[in-house]
């Protein structure tokens, strides 16, 4: 069986008894970075051999993973943050057990963007969510004009890198409306800035941004 396990994204105490449990039990966990969850195996006394399953080796190792579940052997995945299969390479994984009639199950747990959202205190009814905007300038800015046209709540994901950039174009495109930025969702520095693009720049260019972001619109 294929246990789907979400892990925190940041607050090592944001996981429930049954993923503990269950990764307890399994043969095998399939992590994103093995030395990343580490981190929390330790945290919680959790010893269980690990292998990596990440972006690059994802078809090879998916076949090799695949072999193991025909054998009857219990595999629990693992992402570095959150919930497999939100942009991360657990999507693959999935898809391969579905196609090969294998049981599976999901052990839900933190996604980043929902904490977001509800932090945001946008109308979460009805709401969008877009992933990672793309990197170059003007593929960002088609991709952000297109999502103006929904009427609901937009969610995109950000990194460190990009998200001044990101925002400069989100100003342009959406005008001065209020938007909410969280970073660092549930860890130490947790921020959620509340207020329009240009307030947020500001805020966010005093120094180097650091950390992750969700971007509710
Ligand atoms: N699987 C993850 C999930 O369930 O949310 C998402 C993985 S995606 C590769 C990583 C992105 O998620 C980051 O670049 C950031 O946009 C967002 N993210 C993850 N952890 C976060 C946190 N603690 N605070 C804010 N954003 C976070």
């Amino acid at each position: 069986m294929l246990y789907i396990v979400a892990t925190p994204i940041g607050n090592l105490k944001d996981i429930t008894f049954r993923a503990i449990e269950i990764l307890k039990s399994v043969d095998l966990i399939a992590c994103e970075d093995t030395r990343h969850t580490k981190i929390l195996l330790d945290h919680y006394g959790i010893k269980k051999p690990t292998t990596s399953f990440f972006q690059h080796n994802r078809f090879t190792k998916g076949e090799y993973l695949l072999g193991l579940l025909k054998k009857g052997k219990n595999v629990a995945l693992v992402s570095d943050a959150g919930t497999p299969g939100i942009l991360d390479p657990g999507y693959n994984l999935i898809n391969l057990t579905i196609k090969n009639n294998i049981d599976m199950t999901f052990i839900p747990g933190p996604t980043a963007f929902i904490d977001a959202l509800v932090l945001s205190g946008k109308p979460a009814h009805e709401f969008y969510f877009a992933g990672f905007l793309p990197n170059k300038k003007i593929a960002r800015k088609n991709r952000l004009i297109k999502l103006s046209k929904l009427e609901c709540t937009l969610v995109c994901y950000e990194s460190c890198h990009r998200i001044i950039a990101a925002l400069e174009d989100i100003r342009e495109v959406f005008g001065e409306r209020e938007i909410v930025v969280g970073r660092e969702l549930t860890k130490k520095f947790e921020e959620v800035l509340r207020a329009t693009p240009q307030a947020i720049l500001e805020k966010l260019q005093i120094s180097k941004p650091r950390g992750e972001f969700v971007v509710i619109i």
